[in-house]
C-alpha cells in the first residue's frame, strides 16, 4: 500500500497533505508499519476528517485482505521462511513459487 493512497483519498474531500518521511511514499507492504515510515500531515483544522478518511481508507483496505497478509512461506531454493508479504526470498533473492 502507498502513502500516497491515502493522499488521494484526503485530496478527494479537500484536505491539503503533505508527506513527510519516506521516500516518495513507497512502503515496505507490511501493514501497520507503513505510518511510521511515512508521515502524512494534515492542516490542524481538517485533522478530525483527515482520520476518518484515514481509518476508512485503512479498513477497506483490512477487508479487501492485504497481499501481505497470509501465512509465511518457505524459500524453494535455500528453505528459508519469508514473510507473506515479500515475493522474493530476503536470503537469496529466488522468487516466490
Ligand atoms: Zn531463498
Amino acid at each position: 500500500m502507498h502513502a500516497t493512497l491515502l493522499q488521494h483519498a484526503l485530496e478527494y474531500v479537500d484536505i491539503p497533505v503533505q508527506l513527510a518521511g519516506g521516500v516518495a511514499g513507497e512502503l515496505d507492504g507490511v501493514f501497520g508499519n507503513e505510518l511510521k515510515l511515512t508521515e502524512i500531515w494534515v492542516p490542524r483544522e481538517h485533522l478530525e476528517l483527515g482520520r476518518k478518511v484515514i481509518e476508512t481508507v485503512l479498513e477497506s483496505e483490512a477487508e479487501q485482505g492485504s497481499p501481505a497478509e497470509g501465512p509465511a512461506w518457505a524459500c524453494a531454493s535455500c528453505g528459508e521462511d519469508n514473510d507473506s508479504g515479500f515475493t522474493i526470498c530476503w536470503n537469496c533473492q529466488s522468487l516466490r513459487k
